[in-house]
């Protein structure tokens, strides 16, 4: 068995990372354990950030430690209030707490100001007037050094005043920048004299138009971990070579601890994107409906979809917590899905494709209601009455007027059984002009209400049916993939990337009554079809259903194959 098929979190051995905070706890270099999730404020949170949180705030929780949500606000140009709130309303859904320890790193504009000041004192830092083009071209590559700007070596007192006067408004866009002095030829090109300051005259969702200089997410980034506290620092492999830089950062400013950094791989997921100027493009160029599209890998997505947040959460722990690259099937996270809400989904009846079915001696204007289990995983959840009268619905394709030999469900001549109900017989098939079948002929037999005959006699299939008569329509809409390859090669052109049949919406379908109240938030199953929750724009006038996942589960498909 691989780590990633083992259920739960007690079968799977610890990761490297809780590995150095045992020990980290043990040598005394911690007495608390303190984490944090920092999102920039630039989009809304996807699955992959999912794995990240989840692993912040479990690792406080086990270690009875605190995990902070920081926004590192630090880009005015392309942060927003919506994307603020979103982020919270995520992080909160997902099932965590930061408590009193919501933080920005805006916060700290005014510290972080006074160690760019504290840096030009000590001959560490220097304002720079070369171009954003002049520095790029003066950066060098991989394999040749840098070159020094021609203002690297002015002096402290000039640099002061020219940062003052940065902040004050004095300059232009672009005009300048400060830069930290360490090392043009270094092989890290981190370290070749990265820039800590910008003048950027944009309004800022928290600082309003206090400041018009912004310092990097570099510059901000470990010293916020400082000033809260932070004792483990996670991040992302691409961070790795900016350690150096925030380690510098440390040791050159009297910051009030010292942060310990450590990389994990980032989640990456088969057919769909994680990166968010992906997922920006997306939105902006109206290929989906919004940030909350069910195709999106959004948690707003997947949580309009229908998935649960113990889906999630228990998907993040199976992907574990490696320091190597991989790609997980989006088969593993829609498995999570099924096996959450098996045990969770109350079970409703439901036709997505209805055909019209006669019981000719079931009185005209009779009903009666019928007693359905609504979780035969939990004796708990009870049971629900459902309306039988003599004309119902049953899926089309549960009917073939000529069978192969193992399609055992309704025929001509064929008894089955109608769930929770009666034994059911075909007699005719009435068919239209054009010869397609429109409605069925069936009796049935009293005697075996509830759905098992007296006799002890036998039937192949159990189908899902509704009443005509009660039945309430609705709107389905049933995702695919959003992207047609597994590992979607994007290149100018990402609609062409696109899957074409990633919706399907089927209308005119026929549920159950109970139906007409279902919540938001609260998916259910369709028996023999799938799980299924209310679109946030259902309304009573209009219901409309987004189907989470099919009962079909490919990915213990796949687990079979390979085993
Ligand atoms: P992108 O690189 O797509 O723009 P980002 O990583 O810059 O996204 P942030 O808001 O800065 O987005 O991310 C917040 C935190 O989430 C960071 O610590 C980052 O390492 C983590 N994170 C982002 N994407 C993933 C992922 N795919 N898997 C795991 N963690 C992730
Ligand atoms: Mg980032």
């Amino acid at each position: 068995m691989s780590e990633i098929d083992k259920p739960n979190d007690e079968a799977r051995g610890k990761d490297f990372i809780r590995e150095i905070i045992d020990a980290d706890l043990q040598s005394g270099r911690v007495s608390e354990v303190v984490t944090r999730f920092p999102p920039e404020p630039n989009g809304y949170l996807h699955i992959g950030h999912a794995k990240s949180i989840c692993l912040n705030f479990a690792i406080a929780q086990e270690y009875s430690g605190r995990c902070h949500l920081r926004f590192d606000d630090t880009n005015p140009a392309k942060e927003e209030q919506e994307f603020i709130a979103a982020i919270q309303d995520d992080v909160r859904w997902l099932g965590f707490d930061w408590g009193q320890h919501l933080y920005h790193a805006s916060d700290y504009f005014e510290q972080l100001y006074d160690w760019a000041e504290h840096l030009i004192k000590e001959g560490k830092a220097y304002v720079d007037d070369l171009s954003a083009d002049e520095i790029r071209a003066h950066r060098g590559t991989l394999t040749e050094p840098g070159k020094d700007s021609p203002h690297r070596n002015r002096g402290a007192d000039e640099s002061l005043d020219l940062l003052r006067r940065m902040r004050q408004g004095e300059f232009e866009e672009g005009a300048r920048v400060l830069r930290a002095k360490i090392d043009m030829t270094s092989g890290n090109i981190n370290l070749r004299d990265p820039v800590l300051y910008r003048i950027l005259k944009a309004e800022h969702p928290r600082t309003g138009n206090a400041w018009c200089i912004y310092p990097t997410y570099d510059f901000a980034h470990g010293q916020s971990d400082a000033i809260e506290g932070i004792t483990h620092s996670l991040c992302t492999l691409e961070f790795a070579d900016h350690r150096p830089l925030y380690d510098w950062f440390i040791e050159s400013l009297p910051v009030p601890a010292t942060p310990h950094q450590y990389e994990f791989s980032r989640l990456n997921l088969t057919h769909t994107v994680l990166s968010k100027r992906r997922l920006i493009q997306l939105v902006a160029e109206g290929h989906i409906s919004g940030w909350d599209d069910p195709r999106m890998p959004t948690i707003a997505g997947l949580r309009r979809r229908g998935y649960p947040a113990a889906a999630i959460r228990d998907f993040a722990g199976r992907v574990g917590i490696t320091k190597s690259d991989n790609v997980i099937e989006m088969a593993l996270l829609e498995h999570c899905v099924r096996e959450e809400l098996n045990q969770s989904a109350p079970r409703r009846m439901g036709v997505l494709k209805p055909l019209k079915i006669v019981i000719e001696n079931y009185p005209e204007d009779q009903e009666e209601m019928l007693e359905a289990v609504n979780n035969p995983g939990d004796e708990t959840a009870g049971t629900r009455q459902v309306p039988f009268a003599r004309e119902l619905y049953i899926e089309q394709d549960d009917f073939m007027e000529d069978p192969p030999k193992k399609f055992f469900r309704m025929a001509p001549g064929r008894e089955v059984r109608l769930r929770y109900a009666y034994f059911v017989t075909c007699r005719e098939a009435v068919k239209n002009d054009a010869g397609e079948v429109v409605e069925l002929i069936c009796t049935y037999d009293p005697e075996t209400r509830g759905g098992n005959a007296p006799d002890g006699r036998k039937v192949k299939a159990t189908m899902h049916w509704v009443s005509a008569r009660h039945a309430i329509d609705a709107e389905l809409r049933l995702y695919n993939h959003l992207f047609t390859d597994e590992e979607p090669d994007i290149g100018d052109d990402i609609a062409a990337a696109l899957n074409p049949d990633s919706l399907e919406i089927l209308q005119g379908c026929k549920l159950e009554p109970s139906l007409a109240s279902a919540k938001a938030d609260q998916t259910l199953q369709l028996e023999r079809q799938g799980y299924f929750c209310p679109d946030r724009d259902t309304s009573p006038e209009r219901l409309i259903f987004n189907r989470a996942v099919p009962l079909r589960d490919s990915w213990a498909k796949l687990k079979a194959k390979t085993a």
